[in-house]
Formats: structure tokens, sequence, C-alpha cells
């Protein structure tokens, strides 16, 4: 039969009705061992933490959206993070990331792998003359986090896979994107990486991570991280995480669509000096984020003219964005990169990265477009206002 479109996948894939009792939902496994016919005979289940039937299932559906045959799931993006590194480094081993990198995946790779003799080179990945400079003859492994957050920036996914040698690998975390607006393994990479806790479960209910691959060899080595780690999900997580997925197309269709409206409705007012949205014409990297995605994704960043007190003051003004890290689910979420998601980062790298307290991140929710624009609207004018008070002051 010929592949199945994405939703059909999202809904259909892992997901076969269940042979013993007929349920046509996949069920919550919960249970931490499976009872055997006799010793070592079992249905394919022996204790949940190497495998568990709701967790296969989830990891069977993600899998295919992203056109791969290998998933694995893990507790958190970062234990996947994890599990997408480590799984293949030892001592001595040598990482080329992208600086504008998300600030725990950075702490993973420089405050954790230094202890084990793995170390990490952060290059502007957009440039792939710095990129190809950093490699080094004990480098194993690419870092690829594209769209970058927070600002937004392209990598060109093609371009990494090309400097590869052989028996190194290409990580994309495809997390912003999701495998709906972009699809790395078509372009050539070795792994995908995604935080379920963003769009794929797309309800800010659940923390959770996969690693996807097409490749047995690398599988079954992030596979023997899964089970000897046991960094996994628990079923009811792989339950809410599995029954999210299944409206991803839906859902990214409604957060481009407002994302959309979001980026150029910031770009008409007077109070922003910049606004950061692949999809926008005037972003530095848009006719790659053409070539390279189907869509542009949720997420819009911006600055305020004002510095960090107007961005604390928008931020204490929004009435449907909730000033809240994370990003991903239903529902509008503003946060201060500078003091949340990236607060575990150096400050003289945020500044040099342009982090500074003066950005924000929106994550565009699909509630209606007009409540949302009217919401920035109205955090926006009392920025204003207090602007003008601490002028008077
Ligand atoms: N990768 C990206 C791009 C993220 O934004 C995040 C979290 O914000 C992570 C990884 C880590 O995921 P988690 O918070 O589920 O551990």
């Amino acid at each position: 039969m010929a592949t199945r479109g994405f939703s059909t996948r999202a809904i259909r894939s892992g997901q076969d009705p269940c042979a013993a009792t007929g349920s046509t939902i996949v069920p919550v496994y919960q249970t931490a061992t499976f009872t055997q016919e006799s010793v070592g005979v079992t249905k394919g289940f022996d204790y949940s933490r190497s495998a568990n039937p709701t967790r296969s299932a989830l990891e069977k559906q993600l899998a295919d959206l992203e056109g791969a045959r290998y998933a694995s799931a893990f507790g958190s993006g970062m234990a996947a993070a994890n599990g997408a590194s480590f799984s293949f480094l030892k001592a001595g081993d040598h990482i080329v990331a992208t600086k504008d990198l998300y600030g725990g995946t950075h702490r993973l790779f420089s405050d954790v792998f230094p202890r084990y003799g793995i170390t990490t080179t952060y290059v502007e990945m957009c440039d792939i003359g710095e990129t190809r400079a950093a490699i080094q003859p004990n480098t194993k492994l690419f870092w690829v986090e594209t769209p970058t957050n927070p600002l937004l920036k392209i990598i060109d996914i093609a371009a990494i896979v090309a400097l590869k040698a052989p028996g190194q690998l290409v990580v994309v975390d495809n997390t912003f994107a999701t495998p709906y607006w972009q699809r790395p393994f078509e372009l050539g990479v070795d792994v995908v990486m995604h935080s379920t806790t963003k769009y794929l479960g797309g309800h800010s209910d659940v923390v959770g991570g996969v690693v996807i691959s097409d490749d047995p060899e690398i599988h079954r080595q992030v596979a023997f991280q899964q089970n000897a780690v046991g960094a996994i999900p628990g079923p009811w997580d792989a339950y809410l995480t599995l029954r999210g997925a299944k409206t991803l197309a839906l859902r990214m269709r409604e957060h481009e669509r407002n994302a959309h409206a979001v980026a150029h409705f910031l770009e008409t007012r007077d109070e922003i000096s910049d606004v950061y949205y692949p999809g926008l014409p005037s972003h530095e990297h848009h006719e790659l984020a053409k070539k390279q995605m189907r869509g542009f994704g949720g997420i819009v960043s911006f600055r305020l003219r004002g510095g960090g007190e107007a961005a604390h003051a928008f931020a204490r003004s929004t009435q449907i964005f909730n000033l809240a890290t994370s990003l991903g689910g239903v529902e509008s979420l503003v946060c201060s990169p500078w003091s949340m998601t990236h607060g575990s980062m150096p400050a003289e790298l945020k500044t040099e990265l342009g982090l500074t307290q003066d950005l924000l991140r929106l994550s565009v929710g699909i509630e209606d477009e007009a409540d949302l624009i009217a919401d920035l609207g109205q955090a926006l004018d009392a920025t204003r206002v207090a602007a003008s008070n601490y002028a008077v002051a």
C-alpha cells in the first residue's frame, strides 16, 4: 500500500485494535511487569522499563510521523537529548553544536559531558565555513537545532549533512518545527529528537521526549541506553503523548496561521524594534526556511525598544498569553528567554548571542486570532504606560 498521509499515520500507526479485547483505543498498560507462560516465554513484554505496550504504540506512531522505522521514548526532552548524544559518545569525543541552542541542551553539553571527557564547540551554524572549521579529528556528532531557540534562525540541514565524514552523525532537534513542517530524514540526517512536551504532546500536560532513527544499529544503541539508564516515560504519559500527537497536523496549521497574524501585527507596532519569525519576508533566513520547511511553525520572538523593563511590563500585562516556560501547547505563552528558558546559560554568552532582557518569546496557541491580537495590543499599550511612569519617576 502507498505510504499513508500524515494524519492517517498519526491516528493509525501503532494503534491497531487490541488483539485480546478489541479495544479501539490503545489502553494505558499501567503495569510494571508481565506474567510469563513459562520461564522466558513472553508475549513480547517482560518488564516496563524495557518495553511497555502503550509506550511501544507511541514509539511506532512517532517513528512513522518522522518517516523512519525506529523510535525510543524518554521521560523528558532532556532525557531524549542525552539519549540522542551520549548513546554514541565515549571519552575523548567531540560535538559541534549550534550556539543558539535550548539552554538545557547547552547545560548538558557544557556542565555534564566534560566530566566524562566529551567536549563541545559551539558555532554559528548558519555559517557553514565556521562550522567546517570547528570539525576536529575526534568530532563524532553535529548537533543541529533549527529553527533555533529563541531567535528562530534557520540552519541549512542538507549543508551540515554534506560536512559529515564516515563515522560522524548529524542529530536534529526537530522540536520547534515538528515532522509536519520539517522532514530532517529526507535531508540525510541520522537521528531526530524531540521534546514531546511541546507540539507532539500539544497540551502542556505531559513532559516527554523521543529519539528517532532509520538505522537498526543507531536504534540499537539508543534502545540500549533507554533500558540501561531507564529514563522512560510511564504508560500514562505515553498515552497522553500518543493521544495528543493524533491531532498534530490540525494544530500545527492553526498555530502557524495565528503565528503569521501575530508576527505581522507585531511588525506594525512602534514599541517593537525586531520581530523574529521565519515566515516573515523580513526574516534573515526566509528563503532558506521556504526551501527547507513546509511551514514556519508557531513561535515568534521580538524585542521591545523599552528594554528589559518594558519586556517585564509586557509579560505582566498579557491576559491570554500566560507568562510561562515551555511552548507548543494549544494555549498561548509568553516567556523571557534571559531569565526563563535560558536562565542556566552564562550571562556573557546570552549577551553575545543577543538573548538580552528586551527579548520575549511567544508560543502562539490556537485560541481565536482576534483575541490574541487584542491581548498583545493591550499589553503593548500597558508597556507604554509603564514607560511613561518610569519617565515621570
Ligand atoms: N529541545 C528544545 C528545542 C526545547 O525547547 C526543550 C525544552 O524547552 C528541550 C529540548 C527539552 O525538553 P524537556 O523540557 O521536555 O526536557
